[in-house]
């Protein structure tokens, strides 16, 4: 179906102080998630000084088997404070970031002032730890040893209390003249589990992880200034010419939200006849007033095809952000709540902002209902959405006609994301086969090379879940997500829990292709390395010589064909996966035109096609290659050049 950028007006100008609408309110019941880690939290903000004053209330439950003797929170915004930090440390390796001339007050930080666990006054006892490395001067995880351990299922009330400055926008978050984006801005605890507590430091190049629980927060910011931000706003009450908005979600790991007086506010739903409607709201920059549509009609592409492949969005409410322009916070994800592209210039038909939207809204599904850690398995979130992205995409854009007809319509969209990722804020161009053996997949992502680590999180996942889509069927594909993501809705999943539940619902031990695409960094590459039809009386004598120039194995038939002069075609027999080479003869009546190693474009990670087949030129048997033409390999390159996104 065509998409139709100026659909019938759908939205609603709220001009009224209306509270936002939603089937749930908030509310998710039975509760779907452990709800060990609940957050109600106040805080203010002051745009002159750009300074927010918090304090938080954190109902924690330990649920793992052994006694919890400190506590570690993530201070996220102190990676900000100067350039000492692992984030920044790490941008500068990778090259990447942007400028760090900033004026003293563009800088972040975050200063905690109290904490408090049982009434007990903590704060003499907290430091700074660095599980991940020994940069004594990161200070983005905290840690507070506890007077008397909190053992398994007991609960703990902890109160902390902290100032923060906004900083000019890093990493998407911070603020551009009177445009606040406020995410990950409150002392927020790591992941205890029975091996210790899960609190990585911030990394440039890897995003969070967090339990699950209900949030019910109180923001105080200047009266008139829409504020979006996750859950449903419940309560508005003017205090002045300040307004408390208070904002609540069940079965949530993270809260973001973001005010500034330009917002427009826009309103739509999405509705199916099988899953369950979402109240959609969109706060526009005045200048976008007419991309509403396009907005709503991206999220409906995520909520309707993620819906039905994966399992139904539960919220009943989805709040959109369009970023102030150079704010440098487009395209993330928060619970109920995502930004969207910033390019909202480019003409109807390039459907670049609509893959940012769709690709954002996914993440509701794959990072909001399924919370793998961030940190350390990045491919269970970014890679997985990326390649439901193109599916999704695909399914409703006017799909881009040379990948349609080369690579049987699988993303379409990337080959115009080029740009986006070149002007996006720190972003090169990256690409899986440029990046390949940058890092094996099955390192903690947060090792990754910071500037190429994206090609594999992002490119390589996609590209091998699209090649397990060739290989065993959409039907198998869709099943096996679809089960992974109901056993692990609101909770932890870690990658062999997906690689066990794919093996279970294909019925065939899928490990030596983990093993491949996961677990080394081994490349895909099969080639013909020689072709010849020679006359020998009556016959034509013809020799193909196949060749596995990469380290990795296909662990399944890799398809040869040949196509004779007379329209014959032979396909070749098994090959033995554990041979660099083999070599095969017909004698027959017509020389052969062309052979082709893959011919179906079942394995996508194959790093060199123009090798691919040879195509016998008619005089003098001299083979050419008939994939080189420049743009199979430019093309090849775009594939998924998506680590612009988060
Ligand atoms: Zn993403």
């Amino acid at each position: 179906m065509r998409h139709t950028a100026h659909a019938a007006l759908a939205c609603i100008l709220i001009s009224a102080p209306a509270l936002a609408q939603s089937s749930t309110g908030g509310t998710l019941a039975p509760p779907r998630s452990p709800r060990n880690a609940n957050y109600t939290i106040t805080a203010r903000l002051d745009p002159a000084t750009r300074t927010i004053t918090g304090s938080e209330m954190i109902a924690w439950r330990n649920i793992t088997q052994k006694p919890a003797t400190t506590l570690q929170f993530h201070l996220y915004w102190n990676a900000w404070k100067n350039t000492r930090s692992t984030f920044m440390r790490e941008q500068a390796l990778g090259g990447f970031g942007g400028d760090v001339i900033r004026r003293a007050d563009e800088w972040a930080r975050m200063d905690v002032t109290t904490v408090t666990v049982g009434g007990a006054d903590r704060s003499a006892s907290r430091r700074f730890v660095t599980p991940d490395d020994d940069n004594a001067n990161d200070e983005t995880v905290m840690e507070v040893p506890l007077a008397s351990p909190i053992g398994p299922g007991a609960t703990a009330t902890i109160t902390v209390a902290w100032t923060a400055h906004v900083p000019r926008t890093f990493a998407r978050t911070g603020a551009v003249g009177n445009f606040f984006f406020i995410a990950q801005w409150f002392p927020k605890l790591g992941v205890l589990q029975d091996e210790g507590w899960n609190c990585h430091q911030f990394h440039a190049g890897t995003e969070f992880f967090s339990d699950y629980g209900v949030y019910d927060v109180s923001l105080t910011a200047p009266a008139g200034w829409p504020v979006g931000a996750t859950g449903v706003e419940r309560e508005r009450r003017d205090e002045g010419n300040q307004t408390v908005h208070r904002f609540y979600q069940e079965d949530v790991h993270d809260f973001a939200w973001t005010t500034s007086p330009d917002y427009i506010v826009h309103t739509a739903r999405f509705e199916h006849p099988t899953l369950p409607p979402v109240e959609m709201r969109l706060l526009l920059q005045p200048e976008h007033g007419r991309q509403a549509d396009r907005h709503f009609d991206a999220t409906r592409t995520t909520l309707k095809y993620y819906g039905e492949w994966f399992g139904p969005y539960p919220y009943g409410h989805i709040t959109i952000v369009d970023p102030a322009f150079q704010s440098g916070a487009g395209g993330m994800e928060y619970p109920t709540l995502f930004t969207a592209g910033t390019r909202w210039l480019a003409p109807p038909r390039v459907t670049t902002p609509e893959g940012v939207t769709v690709h954002e809204a996914g993440h509701q599904f794959w990072y909001g209902i399924v919370g793998n850690n961030e940190f350390e398995d990045a491919w269970m979130d970014e890679g997985v959405n990326t390649f439901s992205t193109a599916r999704a995409i695909a399914q409703v854009y006017e799909p881009n006609f040379l990948a349609l007809r080369y690579f049987g319509g699988f993303v379409p969209w990337v080959i115009r994301d080029i740009a986006l990722s070149r002007e996006s804020e720190g972003n090169r161009l990256t690409g899986y086969r440029h990046d390949a053996r940058s890092d094996t997949p099955s390192t903690p992502s947060f090792r990754y090379f910071p500037s190429t680590g994206g090609s594999i999180t992002y490119n390589k996942t996609a590209l091998w879940l699209n090649t397990l889509e060739r290989w065993r069927g959409w039907p198998t594909l869709q099943r096996i997500m679809a089960t992974h993501f109901a056993r692990w809705q609101f909770r932890h999943p870690k990658p062999d829990d997906f690689f066990r539940t794919a093996s279970e619902v294909a019925g065939q031990d899928l490990t030596p292709f983990f093993d491949e695409v996961y677990r080394s960094s081994n490349v895909f590459d099969y080639g013909i390395a020689e072709l010849k039809s020679v006359r020998e009386g009556d016959l034509y004598h013809t020799t193909v010589v196949v060749r596995r120039y990469g380290e990795a194995r296909w662990p399944d038939f890799i398809r040869v064909r040949i196509d004779f002069k007379d329209h014959q075609v032979a396909e070749l027999q098994r090959w033995e996966d554990a041979d660099r080479w083999k070599a095969y003869v017909y004698d027959g009546p017509a020389p052969a035109i062309s052979a082709q190693v893959d011919p179906n474009r079942v394995l996508l990670l194959d790093t060199n096609y123009t090798n691919n087949s040879k195509t016998l030129a008619p005089k003098g048997g001299a083979a050419a290659t008939k994939w080189a033409s420049q743009w199979v390999v430019w093309l090849q390159d775009c594939l998924l050049s998506w680590a612009a996104l988060a």
